[in-house]
């Protein structure tokens, strides 16, 4: 498999890079201190057309590929998880299950939207009951004429309080299980639509999470996405895209810890010598790239699969499992290799660290990864 990136992706990467540089380093500390969703970023995101971006150009996108979408989250994560997060999300689990799923006028409507128009997406599965097992969610949607009525709340959800359209999913058949699970295309000003919790996190603070209350909340029937009953696999076949985001972000975490190392290391000294001259340093390292490439090969292969349409749920798992636990382990080596200045904010590792947990835990666990990955094993 040859990662070599075309002419669109390598500009891609650049042109994120050179704006990770000017315009999101500059305000990541200060966006993680004051917990302040980076708005103005996220605007001028999307007027060099990253948000929606995998959405076609006759839909209002850049027409981009799933590799270079996570190139542009790798490059933003470097330097601020959060601004990753929010593309992720955006681009991954709202633009998406659109674009696939979508009749022609939902996919005008929303999707240019989601691009031209600067509305924020979101993804609305977990609920206070229903998280690894998301099957079990309680929210309902009734059908009543020429609209649906929806009742619930969903929790967790990442663009929570600024998002403008949400994919929610709801029971239209409790009766059939998975089979009665619906996907619905949202929008905030909907009447009986509000938001409720915003959530304080252990990291990830730019990126604005919270509940999502639906008290007899009126959706258009035309706002169902797909047909209904196919909602669980809608929300599952979104999750393996979405896995790929979040690979992504914790590769880019990762190698941000370790750029960050590398600057330090090389300056601090004790005992008369830079501490990067000292072989454990130099060691960590070593496991450090290590980590780093394999991780990258995960993820540009998981997406390759997904853009050639071959199957990629395993392959999206193994590339989020492994990243996101190098980007745990790493980051904390990061951390020890600052001493105590690391556990300051004076550096920006100690940020990396508390954002690199969530990597382990949102669209799906580790633990659930593994299950996913093993069920593809045929082991019975
Ligand atoms: C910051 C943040 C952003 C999020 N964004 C979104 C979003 O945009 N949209 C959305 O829908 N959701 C979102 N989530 C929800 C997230 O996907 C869930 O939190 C996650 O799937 C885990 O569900 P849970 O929190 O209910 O944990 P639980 O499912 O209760 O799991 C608790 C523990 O039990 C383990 N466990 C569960 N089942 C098994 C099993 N069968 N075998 C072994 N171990 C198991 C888990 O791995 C975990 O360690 C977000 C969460 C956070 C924290």
């Amino acid at each position: 498999m040859d990662f070599t990136l075309s002419k669109e992706q390598a500009f891609i990467q650049k042109m994120v890079r050179d704006f990770t540089e000017s315009e999101v380093k500059p305000i990541a500390a200060e966006t993680d201190r004051t917990c302040e969703y980076p708005r103005e970023n996220i605007e001028k995101l999307f007027d060099c057309g990253v948000m929606g971006m995998c959405v076609p150009k006759e839909y209002g996108g850049a027409g981009a590929d799933d590799l270079s979408s996570a190139l542009a989250i790798e490059e933003l994560s470097k330097v601020c998880a959060s601004t990753g997060d929010i593309v992720a999300t955006h681009n991954g689990l709202c633009c998406d299950p659109i674009l696939r799923n979508g009749t022609e006028e939902q996919k005008k409507k929303y999707l240019w939207m989601l691009t031209q128009g600067h509305k924020v997406g979101a993804f609305a599965l977990t609920e206070p009951n229903a998280g690894s097992d998301a099957s079990k969610g309680t929210t309902t949607a009734r059908l009543e004429g020429d609209h649906y009525v929806l009742n619930g709340s969903k929790i967790f959800i990442t663009n929570g309080y600024v998002a403008d359209v949400a994919v929610v999913f709801a029971m239209t058949n409790p009766a059939k299980g998975t089979r009665g699970i619906s996907a619905f295309i949202v929008e905030s000003s909907f009447p009986g639509y509000s938001v409720g919790k915003h959530e304080e996190k252990l990291g990830l603070h730019g990126s604005p999470t919270a509940e999502l209350v639906f008290e007899d909340c009126i959706v258009p029937k035309e706002n169902l996405l797909g047909q209904e009953g196919k909602g669980f696999k809608i929300a599952m076949q979104t999750l393996d895209g979405g896995r790929i985001g979040i690979a992504a972000q914790a590769l880019g975490i990762t190698e941000g810890a370790m750029e960050e190392a590398i600057t330090y290391t090389k300056n601090r000294s004790q005992f008369g010598k830079p501490i990067a001259r000292f072989q454990n340093t130099q060691f960590t390292f070593a496991d450090m790239k290590v980590a780093v490439e394999a991780g990258r090969l995960l993820t540009y292969q998981a997406a390759a699969r997904k853009m050639a349409g071959q199957p990629f749920t395993m392959e999206a798992a193994m590339a989020k499992l492994f990243t996101s636990e190098n980007a745990m382990k790493y980051t904390v080596k990061a951390v020890q290799m600052f001493g105590g200045y690391g556990y300051t904010k004076d550096f920006p590792v100690e940020r990396m660290l508390r954002d690199a947990k969530i990597t382990e835990i949102y669209e799906g666990t580790s633990e659930v990864q593994r299950i996913v990955i093993s069920s593809n094993m045929a082991l019975k």
